[in-house]
């Protein structure tokens, strides 16, 4: 049963597993685990430590943390680590809010992380306000219609650099313009896109930014945020005072130098990744194309989708279901929205671009890195092609 469709059809198994869902997460990297390995064995020591052990371990934190702003561009003491994305963004938010005495508006968009979405939500649940603007069907929000949301008592404006469902690269800098004119900060959503863009605070014009390791090539359970000097945040985690008062617990150590490892990495070899990226994605996209009822989630402009990226619907089918028999054959992606209790949600990103529920629930997420190769993408686009033939022939449509 486990390699049919339905019970139905034989499923060809592609020769290897296939992994197509590097925006969930990627393998750590050799030169991050070697970066690593000191930390988890002989210097293991608590970096508030004031004995040796606790002094090497402490100059590790200090040597990662400037290696990190080095590559962002920033001070060293700008940068928090966290344990990733959701618990910067949480921090960037709350922290943010929390320090406005819960008071004001907090504007962000549509198609943010649910880490966002449900931040500010939060913050409204105490007694604050939030809205979020519309992208535009291409999956792109305009800097006019986010300039136009912001109010009188906006304190907070978010916009996430690159969509984690359909990748499409946000225009921060012109958004963070017109935020700072209205003298308000810029918070910006970074997790996805490092690696395939080249990340500098002061080029995106961001005030807090979040990055998250483990979609870089770090292990799970390190991120960081980066806060401007002068924007206010309080802490959400009270005990010893670590990271300048701002995030508090024993460090992380290793994660922390894998952190700065996968950042360094990342950022060094942004331009060959994009290349080998695009040239991966344009052959996919263009093949999926070719199969019946395939629709493109996002825009299909090159320069304004993340490389590695490929989102596609087929209306009228199941998404979780599309996932579950992509994996039999040897296919690890995922579904652009969520399942809950065995029912596919629509995607939120989907629904924002104006899809009805048919495309909202139906969608394919294929993330591409570094190991995957051209074979990869023809084996890819044959499952889809025999999955979804078989699909629609038991649906009758
Ligand atoms: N923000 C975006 C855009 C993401 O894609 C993710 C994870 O998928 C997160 C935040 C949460 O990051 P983490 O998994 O490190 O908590």
């Amino acid at each position: 049963m486990d390699n049919m469709v339905s019970g139905a059809h034989p499923v060809k198994q592609v020769p290897h597993r296939i992994y197509a869902d590097h925006a969930a997460t990627t393998p750590v990297t050799d030169s991050v685990r070697a970066a690593m390995e000191l930390y988890l064995s002989e210097c293991f020591g608590n970096a508030s430590a004031v004995h040796r052990e606790g002094r090497e371990a402490s100059r590790a934190v200090f040597a990662a943390r400037k290696r990190c702003a080095d590559i962002l561009g920033c001070l060293p003491d700008e940068l928090i680590f966290t344990s990733g994305g959701t618990e910067s963004d949480n921090l960037a938010i709350k922290g943010n809010a929390f320090a406005h005495g819960l008071r004001g508006h907090i504007l962000t968009t549509a198609i943010e992380h649910h880490a966002v979405l449900n931040s500010a939500r939060f913050c409204s649940s105490l007694g604050m306000t939030s809205d979020t603007v519309l992208p535009e069907a291409d999956g792109i929000v305009s800097p006019d219609a986010f300039a136009a949301a912001i109010r009188e008592d906006t304190v907070l404006c978010g916009c996430m650099l690159a969509n984690n469902e359909i990748g499409t690269i946000q225009p921060i800098k012109e958004i963070a313009d017109t935020v700072h004119r209205k003298g308000i900060p810029m918070f910006c959503d970074a997790v996805q896109g490092m690696g395939q863009i080249l990340v500098s605070v002061s080029v995106l014009g961001a005030d807090l930014l979040s990055l998250s390791g483990h979609k870089i090539g770090a292990p799970k359970g390190v991120g960081l945020l980066y806060i401007r000097r002068g924007t206010p945040i309080t802490p959400l985690l009270d005990g010893g005072g670590q990271e300048m008062g701002l995030r508090a617990g024993t460090e992380n150590v290793a994660g922390i130098v894998g952190m700065a490892q996968a950042l360094a990495d990342a950022a060094a070899h942004t331009a060959e990744t994009t290349a080998h990226l695009s040239v991966l994605s344009d052959a996919l996209m263009s093949e999926l194309i070719t199969i019946p009822h395939c629709v493109i989630n996002g825009t299909t402009e090159r320069t304004k989708r993340l490389p590695g990226n490929v989102n596609v619907s087929f209306p009228g089918l199941d998404a979780e279901s599309m996932v579950l028999h992509l994996d039999r054959m040897g296919i690890a992606t995922s579904a652009g929205s969520a399942c809950t209790a065995g029912k596919t949600e629509p995607s939120h990103v989907l629904k924002a671009l104006g899809h009805d529920d048919r495309r909202a629930t139906a969608s394919l997420r294929f993330t591409l890195g570094y190991e995957n190769t051209m074979d990869d993408v023809r084996a890819i686009g044959a499952a889809v092609r025999q999955i979804t033939e078989q699909l629609y022939t038991m649906t009758g449509m």
